[in-house]
């Protein structure tokens, strides 16, 4: 996007640029700015509905004629975790980093053959930008459904999209871990405000709040070292009151450290979706520069390539042009999970989500699907990982556009339900192991 669009856009709208990072970055969204109006979208739950543990949750494609009027709030997907585990014995865990308001950080493992950590081979990480209202609960509720119908033999449906009872049983077969809710300090504060806030919620020299999480994995964290110039500030910022601060050090908070301790427990994880919002797509890796499968040594770890890595204009291999490797049969399986999550996402939901490589966009720097996926490069004796963004939901009007309305909200919950499912199918047939 560039910077002019930015500011005429900003002088549209109250809260300017706060929310026009980064997940908004193609142009069909800008209309959709454009027109927004004052409403505030869903309300947050009060109380809590699964009464500590003992009303258990159950999705949308479970059930018909059921349209969920409140949001979760940080109590109930808690509470709703553990009533999962009190109704169908699932394992929840609890990972070993506090937030800085000291909150505690939940998830839990569904399905899988065979016993400990390296059986479960899916993770889905929700609700890592605070003010994408919704993500933790597309995620809760679709374990819920999986749970329900397992148990009850039953199938589920999302839209135009129907799985059988045989399917769900391939699903969970696959083996998921998941945190529902990544970022807790960020998600209370944003609920209690209603600020779009989208970072965590650390006090940082200088009187601002928060680090981009997203901008915080080690994978070219130090990108005014490891970007072109003329791009790296677009990557993230090193300014602690912009919406891309990418913090003191890669892996310095304790939200994103929660998820590496995910990737090295369960070490036979192949499969990743970190769930945002909004644009109505899934990207896939890299992000950091175009793909190319040609030449191995061309890759972000090195540094002869540092003064050129993200100029998506530049051809591979001719003189300092620059292309961020990927062997050829994982850009294929990458793409290939990809499409089948978009279709998914579309048929749940009714709209049409694309896919596309995340650099198509612009390049970033310190994010968790490129970390996810560089992680094997980095560490030969790590697992490869096939890692995706997906970015649910179509923005909203109102006072910000990560707040769905009643009806957006519950669409968001059948499109990436059946997006999730459907990644489950593919990454089974595609390879688990
Ligand atoms: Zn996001």
């Amino acid at each position: 996007m560039k910077a002019s669009v930015l500011l005429s856009l900003a002088a549209l709208s109250s809260t300017g640029l706060a929310c026009l990072l980064p997940e908004e970055r193609d142009g069909t969204m800008m209309h959709r700015v454009v027109r927004r109006q004052g409403q505030s979208g869903t309300p947050i739950g009060t109380g809590d509905r699964f009464s500590g543990g003992s009303v258990v949750p159950r999705g949308l494609g479970s059930q018909t004629g059921v349209t969920f009027s409140t949001i979760l709030n940080p109590t109930e997907i808690v509470s709703g975790l553990k009533a999962l585990s009190n109704t169908y014995g699932i394992t929840t865990f609890t990972t070993p980093y506090k937030t800085y308001n000291g909150a505690t950080i939940y998830g839990a493992q569904v399905g899988g053959t065979g016993s400990g950590t390296g059986a479960y081979k899916v993770f889905f990480n929700g609700n890592i930008h605070a003010r994408e209202r919704g993500s933790a609960d597309n995620v809760l509720y679709f374990i819920a459904d999986l749970l329900y119908a397992n148990k009850n033999n039953v199938g589920l449906t999302y839209g135009s999209k129907t799985y059988t009872a045989a399917q769900v049983k391939t699903a969970l077969a696959a083996g998921i871990v998941f945190i529902p809710l990544s970022n807790p300090d960020g998600v209370a504060y944003d609920q209690s405000t209603g600020s779009c806030w989208r970072k965590n919620r650390r006090p940082n020299s200088g009187g601002s709040y928060g680090v981009d999480l997203n901008r915080n994995f080690d994978f070219v964290w130090d990108f005014t070292k490891k970007f072109a110039s003329s791009v790296a500030g677009s990557t993230a910022s090193t300014s602690p009151s912009s919406e891309t601060y990418h913090g003191t050090a890669a892996f310095s908070e304790p939200e994103t450290k929660s998820i590496k301790w995910v990737f090295d427990t369960y070490a036979k994880v192949r499969w990743f979706i970190d769930l945002h919002s909004y644009t109505g797509d899934v990207l896939y890796s890299w992000g950091s520069d175009d793909n190319q499968s040609k030449y191995p040594y061309m890759n972000f770890l090195n540094s002869t390539y540092d003064s050129v890595r993200g100029i998506l204009t530049d051809t591979p291999g001719s003189g300092k042009g620059y292309g961020e490797y990927v062997p050829a049969a994982e850009g294929t399986a990458n793409a290939a999970a990809a499409q089948r999550l978009a279709s998914g996402l579309t048929a749940g939901g009714g709209k049409t989500y694309g896919y596309y490589q995340a650099s198509d966009l612009y390049p970033t720097s310190g994010a968790s699907d490129d970390y996810a996926y560089s992680r094997h490069f980095a560490d030969p004796s790590k697992n490869l990982v096939h890692a995706y963004t997906v970015e649910f939901g179509f923005g909203s009007s109102g006072s910000c556009p990560f707040y769905p309305s009643v009806a957006n909200y519950n669409e968001n919950i059948r499109a990436t339900n059946a997006g999730f499912f459907e990644f489950l199918l593919a990454a089974t047939e595609l390879g688990l192991e």
